[in-house]
């Protein structure tokens, strides 16, 4: 630890750590990339086990960095909610993702797609036009388009977010309960949710090894049912999960055994039978 300028400059970054230095990069470069086309959506199939049939798609976000290639989510999403460039972000991607439903509603196949939300969208207050514009512009069913929550942004701000939620709703779009079963005061927040898919977190899914847990499983299967929600398990690796899981009454499934998380060009090819340029 001494003392000129430059030794003190090369400190600083140090204490910094490599993290933060990328973070910062990242932060800087995130401006510019909706601009930029630097985003695009991959689609993951949803799968119905009982009928053996496509059941829609979860939209989910990547980033091309043109230097660093492609970032996880999981890195950049949180620095777009600090920075509400997440708002912005959001928009196109409901935007996109409703023109991309109607061009597959076009080869005959009714398929919902699904969006992640942003606590920061509820606080933009703006959510619902956005739905709505986004709906009218790709003249879009609205039941086509389910938009995921999960329960930790419901943590605060209980009130206003069920009133928001409530006029989404009204539009005909649906909501799901992302990541169920980890975390907060899941069975609570129920009963005030206005909802219509619990989405089982992967942890909860991958792991039904024991007695108690598949009685913990079987009581989320039955309630699901009794409050009319629609039910799915994430994160389906394999035979093993699946027979479990159906084995419980649970049917709907999405995870790598079904499909990876593809760009609309594969989901295409596998599914709609088309072929792209
Ligand atoms: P999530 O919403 O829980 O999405 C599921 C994540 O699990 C995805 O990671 C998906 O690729 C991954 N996954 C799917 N099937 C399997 C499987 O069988 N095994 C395993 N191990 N993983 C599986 P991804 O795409 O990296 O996204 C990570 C998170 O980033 C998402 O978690 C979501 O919270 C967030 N995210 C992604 N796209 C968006 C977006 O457009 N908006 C917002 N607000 N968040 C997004
Ligand atoms: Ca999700
Ligand atoms: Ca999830
Ligand atoms: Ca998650």
């Amino acid at each position: 630890a001494k003392k000129s300028g430059k030794n003190r400059y090369c400190l600083y970054n140090d204490a910094l750590g490599l993290e933060e230095v990328r973070k910062m990069e990242l932060e800087k470069d995130l401006q510019s990339a909706l601009e930029n086309n630097q985003f695009y959506i991959v689609y993951q199939p949803k799968w119905n086990v009982k009928t053996n049939r496509l059941y829609g798609f979860e939209a989910l976000l990547r980033w091309e960095h043109p230097r660093l290639g492609v970032i996880s989510p999981a890195e950049f999403i949180p620095i777009t909610e600090e920075t509400g460039l997440i708002v912005p972000i959001t928009k196109w991607i409901l935007e996109k993702v409703c023109h991309q439903c109607i061009t597959w509603q076009t080869q005959g196949e009714l398929q919902p797609v699904s969006v992640n939300l942003s606590n920061r969208l509820f606080q933009s207050g703006r959510l619902k036009d956005m739905v709505q514009n986004a709906l009218e512009k790709a003249n879009l069913k609205p039941h086509l388009l389910e938009l995921e929550i999960t329960e930790s942004m419901v943590f605060y701000d209980v009130e206003d977010i069920i009133l928001q939620l409530d006029s989404i709703r009204a539009l005909g779009v649906r909501i799901s309960m992302d990541d169920f079963g980890t975390g907060y005061s899941s069975i609570g927040l129920l009963d005030r949710m206005p909802i219509d898919t619990l989405k089982l977190d992967r942890l909860f899914t991958n792991d039904l090894d024991t007695p108690r847990k598949r009685a913990i499983m079987n009581a989320i299967i039955v309630m699901a049912d009794d409050l009319q929600l629609d039910l799915i398990a994430e994160g389906v690796e394999n035979e093993e999960h699946i027979e479990s899981l159906t084995q419980l009454g649970c049917y709907l499934v999405q995870g790598y055994f079904y499909g990876k998380p593809m760009k609309v060009g594969e989901i295409n090819k596998l599914f709609f039978n088309l072929n792209d340029k």
